[in-house]
């Protein structure tokens, strides 16, 4: 079941619509949290000891009423914490970025009440469902003999032997997300190799470091150059100038492409780190033979092959990508779904590239890794997937949704693909083939993907915005949730008529 033929046997095909590009990030006028007009006799004023706004200086005053709310809670978040977020991804404009009370299971509520049936996961992490009592209890029990010691704990242990049994790895260090994995992976192949280039692929993520915010899925696409001489673009400004070059970014998908530069630059180059599955560009799938041809590639030239599975890991099948793919990495990069939601990465991989991390010589470490809440929910989470069909079941609800969205896109004549698997997968409207690579994501209608995706939102189908990110799955999506997804669905795209 958990192979890369399963891909081929889904029907993916239909057509109309024009492509249209990206539509920039809304920023905020003037860096001001709200823009609403002063109401003298708003009912919040003089309240505002209370509601926390004595420090909020509200641009135009007070939001007109009735307040939400979320406008409420907004403007506090706005006033301490730059755009009101703890991660640029989560601001969607003022009048948008969402707020959370709570969630359970398949469903989260936003701070209005509002229910939601949620594809997004936490951009992926929560699997099995939210606050899953196998998890949630775990954690309860063993967080009360203390969390961290900075020294090795039993329940790291007891998660280290679980998490390389089931990724087929030799060994395993413990981070605390995925950004910090792919930093250390990157250092260890750089010390294995003693030398210091990088390749990465074009709109692949990886963290929110400086060697890999290159090329990343908001780069303009005019800004990349000529595919037989791409320019590496930095995501973010803050970046130094001094890493341009360290880091190759190539197209995905094109084998000739990465062969050449393998071939006239491999004296300088330390690792070559890819997704699997482009997890940030709608789940676009690696062509038949690209992971093999890397790790050939990689074999040949003493190369570091960097397998970024954080959002494929325990996610696509129990042993990840490699199993899936039939491909095994030097190095693997995983977070996300191994702790269901708790903040918890890795390394894994063989044991020669492991013990190149070594006390005194090459670093890898922090306060909080291998924490005894992050452990016992990885071993938790781990636990439950080893004792129940975790992947049956996503593969059957994933399957029923991408089956449902493409037929309802197909009655209403929207030229779309489906890409990725069940459990991760990407709508493309626009284009009826399939991504091979960013470069190609011009084809796809943002403006259109853009308002069914607000519309499943204002219906309670919570997707991310952008088409980029992927619907994920969790096992707690029962069928009825899906069927009653697939309605909202149906009337979200007749309603755009
Ligand atoms: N690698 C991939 C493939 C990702 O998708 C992400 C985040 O989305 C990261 C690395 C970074 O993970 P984190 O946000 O936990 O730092």
């Amino acid at each position: 079941m958990f192979t890369e033929d399963f891909v081929n046997t889904l029907p993916m095909e239909s057509s109309l619509t024009p492509a249209v590009g990206r539509a920039p990030a809304q920023a905020p006028a003037g860096g001001a949290p709200l823009q609403h007009s002063l109401q003298k006799t708003h009912p919040l004023e003089g309240c505002s000891h209370e509601l926390g706004f004595s420090q909020v200086q509200l641009s135009g005053g007070l939001p007109e009423y009735p307040v939400s709310e979320r406008e409420q809670w907004f403007a506090r978040a706005a006033a301490v914490m730059p755009y009101g977020v703890s991660s640029n991804f989560r601001y969607w404009g003022d009048a948008d970025t969402m707020i959370v009370r709570k969630a359970h299971g398949a469903y989260l509520w936003d701070v209005d009440g509002k229910k939601y049936i949620d594809y997004r996961l936490g951009f992926g992490p929560v699997i099995l469902g939210h606050a899953f009592p196998a998890v949630t209890q775990a954690v309860a029990e063993a967080m009360t003999d203390g969390n961290t010691f900075a020294l090795t704990n039993i329940y790291e242990v007891q998660a280290a032997e679980r998490f390389v049994r089931m990724t087929n790895t030799d060994m395993v260090r413990w981070t605390n997300s995925g950004a910090e994995s792919t930093l250390h992976a990157i250092r260890v192949a750089r010390a294995h190799t003693n030398r210091d280039k990088l390749i990465k692929f074009e709109g692949s993520y990886h963290g929110a470091h400086d060697y890999v915010m290159w090329s990343t899925p908001n780069a303009p696409l005019s800004a990349l150059g000529s595919a037989k001489a791409p320019r590496a673009i930095a995501s973010s400004s803050g970046i130094p100038n001094a890493l341009n070059g360290m880091t190759l970014t190539l197209p995905y998908n094109d084998f000739e492409m990465l062969e050449k530069t393998v071939k006239d630059k491999h004296g300088d180059i330390a690792a070559i780190i890819v997704e699997p599955i482009m997890g940030n560009l709608a789940a676009t799938m690696p062509a038949k033979g690209w992971l093999q041809h890397i790790r050939k590639l990689c074999d040949e030239y003493g190369i570091v092959m960097i397998l970024d599975e954080v959002k494929t890991g325990f996610r696509i099948a129990p042993g990840g990508a490699q199993q899936f793919f039939g491909v095994k990495a030097d190095l693997v990069t995983y977070a996300k779904a191994m702790g269901n939601g708790f903040p918890i990465g890795a390394i894994a991989g063989k044991r020669e590239f492991m013990m190149t991390i070594q006390p005194g010589a090459v670093g890898q470490g922090g306060t909080y890794c291998g924490n005894v809440v992050s452990a016992a929910a990885c071993d938790a989470t781990l636990r439950f997937m080893e004792d129940n069909d975790v992947f049956g079941v996503l593969t059957t609800r994933g399957t029923q949704l991408m089956v449902g969205i493409h037929e309802t896109l197909t009655r209403h004549q929207i030229t779309h693909a489906i890409t990725g698997v069940p459990s991760l997968f990407g709508v493309l409207i626009g284009t009826e083939t399939p991504l091979a690579d960013y470069r190609a994501s011009k084809r796809v209608d943002d403006v259109l993907s853009r308002k069914i995706n607000n519309g499943l939102r204002a219906q309670g189908v919570l997707v991310e915005p952008d088409y980029q990110e992927p619907w994920f799955l969790s096992y707690s999506h029962s069928e009825r949730d899906v069927d009653e997804t697939l309605e909202i669905f149906e009337r979200v795209v007749a309603s755009l008529k």
